[in-house]
Formats: C-alpha cells, structure tokens, sequence
C-alpha cells in the first residue's frame, strides 16, 4: 500500500505510523526524521535545514521534494511505502502526485488523525523528547503553519477519494485499531 499520514504535530503520527509501517510490512518515511538524522550527522542537508526546523518552519519546497524523490527512488519502496510529515503544503502534494502518476504507482489512502489543537500543546509540552523545536512558542507556530500550510491538504485529498479520517483521542492501541479499521474497510 501507499499511503500517506496526515495530522498536526503532537496528534500521535510518528507513534501511529511506526505501528502502521511495521503491520503492513512497507517502509515509514518520516521526513522530519530524515531532516533529524542530516542535522545529527552535520550533513549540508542538515545545515540548511536547522534553521528551519528550530524556528517552527517548513525547509524550502525544493529541498523537501528532492529529498523525498531520492527516498522514494529506492528499492525498499517498491511494494508501498508510508509517508509521515510530508506532504505539508499542497504544492508537495502536487509534485508528489506527478511523480507517482509518473511511475503508475498512486496513493492508496491518505490517513488523517484528528485531534484538537489544546490537546496536542499539552502533548506535545509534555513529550519530553528534548526536541529543540518542542517549547511552546515554536510549538504554537508549527500548529498555525500546520493549519494555514498543511490542513488544505485535508480537502485536496478528500476531493479525491483517499481520505480516511480517525480520532486521534485514545490509547495508542485504540487509534491504531482505528487507523487499521478504515484502512481495511
Ligand atoms: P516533524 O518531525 O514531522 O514534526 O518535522 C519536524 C520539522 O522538520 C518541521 O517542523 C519542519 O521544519 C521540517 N519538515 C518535516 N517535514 C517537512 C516537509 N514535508 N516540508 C517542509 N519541512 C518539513
């Protein structure tokens, strides 16, 4: 399957999406992970997308795209993959969808997981991880670029039959059952 996870950050998506990944044997493509990975090894990648990262923002289209084009160039992703944290703008999600209709391989389903925005604050102050993008300020900004950036995704998707949409508010097990519920349905 080809699938991608849509939510804002904080709804549980990493979490949801490892889970996902490893049940239907495919590949979990985080790129923020991806972007973490680079800044940890002092890539040039990673150099230019720190500044981005630490302030809230989104890393430059271009940079994004071809990142993402690379990851999915590999082998490991020809029986499906899963992307977590991208799209996030609907220009990604245009160049995502001419490359896939490219290669005749399109999306399966796009999985939002709904959560209220106080919620995933608490959540997402309470993680814990270290993260240097976690304090509340540039938590709140990655939520206003998330609704004005990455919601219209949410309709884009819709318009096009993919959009399978699951609360987010529950156990991991419980929103897992629901993400596999509606991908099986
Ligand atoms: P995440 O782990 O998905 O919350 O991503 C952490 C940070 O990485 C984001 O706040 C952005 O700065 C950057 N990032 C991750 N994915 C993307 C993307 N698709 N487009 C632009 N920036 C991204």
């Amino acid at each position: 399957m080809r699938l991608v996870l849509v939510g804002p950050p904080g709804a549980g998506k990493g979490t949801q999406a490892a889970f996902i990944a490893d049940k239907l044997g495919i590949p979990h493509i985080s790129t923020g992970d991806i972007f973490r990975a680079n800044v940890n090894q002092q890539t040039p990648l990673g150099l230019e997308a720190k500044q981005y990262m630490d302030a809230g923002q989104l890393v430059p289209d271009e940079v994004t795209n071809a990142m993402v084009a690379d990851r999915l160039a590999q082998s490991d992703v020809a029986g499906g993959f899963l992307l977590d944290g991208y799209p996030r703008n609907l220009g990604q999600a245009g160049v995502l969808a001419d490359s896939l209709d490219v290669a005749e391989t399109p999306l399966d389903a796009v999985v939002e997981i709904l959560v209220d925005t106080e919620h995933v604050v608490g959540r997402l102050l309470s993680r814990g991880q270290g993260r240097s993008d976690d304090t509340e300020e540039v938590i709140r900004h990655r939520l206003g670029i998330y609704a004005s950036e990455t919601a219209p995704l949410v309709s884009y998707y819709r318009e096009r039959g993919l959009l399978r949409s699951v609360d987010g508010v529950g156990s991991v097990d419980d929103v897992s059952a629901r993400v596999l519920a509606v991908l099986t349905a």
